[in-house]
C-alpha cells in the first residue's frame, strides 16, 4: 500500500531536512526493484556496475552544477561534517603551521576546537561576543597571509547568518591566495560558489541535497599536493580521493544523485538560487512588516536558508509552534542553545510553504498582537 502525499505537511526542520516530492516518489517506485538490477540498490555490492555508475555520475553532477574543472574530486564520505572538523586539519595543518578560522557561530567553533588539537589556528574574526547575531565584515577580520587555508562556515544553520559575499582570502608572496575551505553544510548548491577560491569544501548531505548518512567533500588537486602523509586509512582523503577506499553509505548516495538530477531539472543553480530569493524575501518581508515578530539577526548577515524570529514573550512562542503544527507547518522550533523560531527553507521547501507560513504568522498576530 502507498502513502497518501496528500497528507504530507510543509516541512521547515533544520536538518535532516525536506527532500523534493518527486524524488521520494521515484525512490519509491525503485525501492524494491533497481531497473535492471532485480534486486534493490541497497542489496548489490558498492562496487556493482550500477552502483558505480551512480557514486560517479553523483560526483559528475556536483562539479558540473558547481562548474569545477577537472582538478575536482568529490568523495563520499561517512562521520557528518563534525568528521570533516578533525579530518581537514588532519590532512592538512601541520603542527608548526596555522590556519585561518572566522568564528561565526557553533559549527565553526566546533571546528576550531578540533583544528587546535593538531596546529596552530588563528580566529581570524568572531561574533561570539555579539551571541554570533551577525557575520564580521571583511575589514575586521585580521588574516594571516602564510595560513595553510582560511576556513568559514557559509551558512549558520543554528543562528540563521549567511555570507553575502564569499571571502577573499589573503594573496600569499608566490602570488597566489590563501585557499578557502568552506562547511557548507546548510546552503550547500543554493547558489553558486566560486570555487576557483577554494581548495576544500564540505557539506554534510542531510540538508540540502539528501539523507543524512554521507558528507560530500570536493578537493581540489592542487590542495590535495599539501596532504600529509602516514594518515590512519579511513581519515586519508588520498585513500578516499578518486576510489571508493571502503563501502560508501549506498543508499544515501543513491538519493543524493537523485536530488542533484531533481536540482538540474529545475534548471541548476542558478534557477534554484532564484527561487531561494524569493522565499527569503517573502518571509523577511513579512518580518519586517511587523513589531510583533522581531528577526534576531543584523540584516546584512540574513540567512536565506534559516529564517530565526523571536516573538514577544516565550509562551507565545510555545503557542505559535503548537498551533502552526496543528495547521501541517512542521518544525519551527529554534534550536535547543537559541530559543525562539526558525524556519528552515532550504531548496526543496516550495515557495508555496513560505506562503502558508507567511499566511499563519498573519493570523497569528491578528490572535495574539
Ligand atoms: N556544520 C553545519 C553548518 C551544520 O549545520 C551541522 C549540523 N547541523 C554540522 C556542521 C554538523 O553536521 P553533522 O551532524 O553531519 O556532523
Amino acid at each position: 500500500m502507498s502513502a497518501d502525499l496528500n497528507v504530507r505537511q510543509h516541512n521547515f526542520s533544520a536538518g535532516p531536512g525536506a527532500l523534493p516530492e518527486e524524488v521520494l516518489v521515484e525512490i519509491r517506485e525503485e525501492l524494491p526493484v533497481f531497473p535492471g538490477l532485480g534486486a534493490s540498490i541497497m542489496e548489490v555490492s558498492h562496487r556493482s556496475k550500477e552502483f558505480d555508475a551512480i557514486y560517479e555520475r553523483a560526483g559528475a553532477r556536483i562539479k558540473s552544477l558547481l562548474g569545477m574543472g577537472d582538478d575536482w574530486t568529490v568523495m563520499f564520505l561517512q562521520g557528518g561534517a563534525s568528521m570533516q572538523f578533525h579530518q581537514v586539519p588532519l590532512n592538512f595543518l601541520r603542527s608548526d603551521a596555522s590556519a585561518d578560522y572566522l568564528d561565526t557561530g557553533t559549527w565553526s567553533a566546533n571546528a576550531i576546537t578540533e583544528a587546535r588539537r593538531i596546529g596552530g589556528v588563528n580566529v581570524a574574526a568572531s561574533s561570539r561576543e555579539d551571541d554570533y547575531t551577525y557575520i564580521p565584515t571583511p575589514d575586521l577580520w585580521q588574516l594571516d597571509p602564510a595560513a595553510v587555508y582560511l576556513h568559514y562556515t557559509s551558512n549558520n544553520t543554528i543562528f540563521g547568518t549567511q555570507y553575502a559575499h564569499e571571502p577573499v582570502a589573503p594573496s600569499r608572496p608566490d602570488g597566489g591566495r590563501v585557499p578557502l575551505v568552506c562547511d557548507a553544510s546548510s546552503d550547500f548548491l543554493s547558489r553558486r560558489m566560486d570555487t576557483d577560491r577554494y581548495g576544500l569544501i564540505y557539506a554534510g548531505a542531510q540538508k540540502n541535497i539528501g539523507p543524512a548518512g554521507v558528507t560530500a567533500v570536493m578537493v581540489r588537486t592542487s590542495f590535495m599536493a599539501g596532504k600529509k602523509d602516514g594518515l590512519p586509512a579511513m581519515l586519508d582523503y588520498g585513500k578516499h580521493a578518486g576510489t571508493m577506499y571502503n563501502t560508501p553509505p549506498v543508499f544515501a548516495v543513491y538519493v543524493v544523485d537523485k536530488v542533484l538530477g531533481w536540482i538540474e531539472r529545475q534548471g541548476g543553480l542558478d534557477a534554484v538560487a532564484a527561487v531561494n530569493d524569493a522565499k527569503a524575501a517573502h518571509l523577511y518581508g513579512a518580518l519586517d512588516a511587523t513589531d510583533f515578530y522581531r528577526p534576531t539577526v543584523r540584516a546584512d548577515s540574513r540567512s536565506k536558508m534559516n529564517v530565526c524570529f523571536r516573538l514577544p514573550d516565550e509562551a507565545l512562542e510555545d503557542r505559535f509552534v503548537k498551533e502552526a503544527a496543528a495547521e501541517g507547518l512542521l518544525a519551527l522550533k529554534g534550536h535547543r542553545s537559541v530559543g525562539g523560531i526558525r524556519a528552515s527553507i532550504y531548496n526543496a521547501v516550495p515557495l508555496a510553504s513560505v506562503e502558508a507560513l507567511v499566511g499563519f504568522m498573519g493570523r497569528f498576530e491578528a490572535a495574539n498582537g
